[in-house]
């Protein structure tokens, strides 16, 4: 189980992938080792739900940033920040 998904338990609204299963897999879409089955269920996932879109945002500018990403990587602060977004995402619904 990886760290996010510790943190990240909370129900998703959506029908087909849940939120907390695209975190999960985000780290492996931006460095293509999604299998194209996977791939496509992630994508469709993004094109109906803003926050893993933004999710995936943050995901590519810290990878940017620190030019590879692993959840080792993920400073206190960020924890912090996703888990005020994904509070912030659950109260909104
Ligand atoms: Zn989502």
């Amino acid at each position: 189980m990886s760290l996010l998904s510790g943190l990240l338990r909370f129900r998703s609204r959506s029908r087909d992938l849940p939120c907390q299963e695209v975190v999960e897999m985000v780290t492996d879409y931006l460095e293509e080792a999604l299998s194209p089955a996977d791939r496509r269920r992630l994508e469709r996932h993004l094109a109906g739900c803003e926050h893993c879109t933004e999710y995936l945002a943050q995901m590519r500018e810290t990878i940017r940033l620190a030019g590879r990403l692993t959840p080792q990587d993920l400073t206190p602060e960020m924890h912090t920040d996703l888990m005020d977004l994904y509070r912030r995402w659950r109260t909104e619904g």
